[in-house]
């Protein structure tokens, strides 16, 4: 299914440009207005040093933050869900180095690459369906292009959705639960909650229960 599935033809990354969705365009352009400075583009996805073949895991986080990735132009990097991110890759050996919510920190990813199921920034931090049905296009290949692709960590209900249809399955058949482990596509997909500061603050997820997934996901990968 997996290979019927993907096709590694697409880039796997949007141009700088993108313009497939024209609300998220219209808003990365105005704030590239307001902050010059900022990334302000589709975020392209995080890779370890050692590169795809290396990759073993893959992270699916929902779209870049206003202030954290679609500033800084790395994945996770700049609010507070990365710090609760890659502090347990950093415990788990899927990382290494310091995390200082920069993207020059020298944080290395290991066997692990961290993307997002929407690539640009979107207005609330909501993406509407079509836009996130329309990042597919770069979300396969991006899943495509791991040949030694294991596991896949969705990080909330619409990464997960957007990830299970990427990989030809039904949402139906696979649907969403925090420490979820399902087989979709020849990939074993683990699923949590979302890592945000919301999601923290109201309780819906402890920093123990991110963490019990992870020690799930590290032992899967040594077995
Ligand atoms: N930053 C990201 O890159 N993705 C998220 O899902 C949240 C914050």
């Amino acid at each position: 299914m997996r290979a019927a599935a993907l096709s590694a033809a697409a880039s796997p990354e949007p141009d700088r440009d993108c313009p497939l969705c024209p609300r998220l365009h219209d808003f990365i352009a105005a704030w590239r207005e307001r902050e010059p400075r900022w990334f302000n583009a589709p975020v392209p996805t995080f890779m370890p040093p050692e590169g795809e073949d290396s990759v073993k895991l893959l992270i699916v986080g929902l779209a870049p933050g206003l202030r954290g990735a679609n500033r800084t132009g790395r994945p996770f990097t700049g609010d507070y869900a990365g710090d609760l991110l890659y502090g347990t890759l950093i415990a788990q050996g899927l990382a290494r180095g310091e995390f200082k919510a920069r993207p020059d920190d020298g944080l290395q990813l290991v066997g692990t690459a961290i993307t997002n199921a929407v690539r640009c920034v979107p207005p609330e931090n909501k993406p509407v369906g079509a836009e996130i049905a329309t990042c597919r296009t770069f979300l396969k290949p991006t899943i495509a292009r791991f040949p030694n692709l294991r596991a896949i960590l969705t990080l909330g209900s619409i990464a997960h959705q957007s990830t299970v249809r990427a990989l030809g399955g039904r949402v139906a058949a696979l649907p969403f639960r925090h420490g979820g482990r399902q087989e979709a596509g020849g990939i074993t997909l683990f699923s949590s909650y979302h890592c945000s500061r919301y999601n923290t603050n109201t309780g819906v997820l402890t920093e123990d229960m991110f963490v019990n997934v992870f020690r799930e996901i590290a032992a899967f990968l040594q077995g």
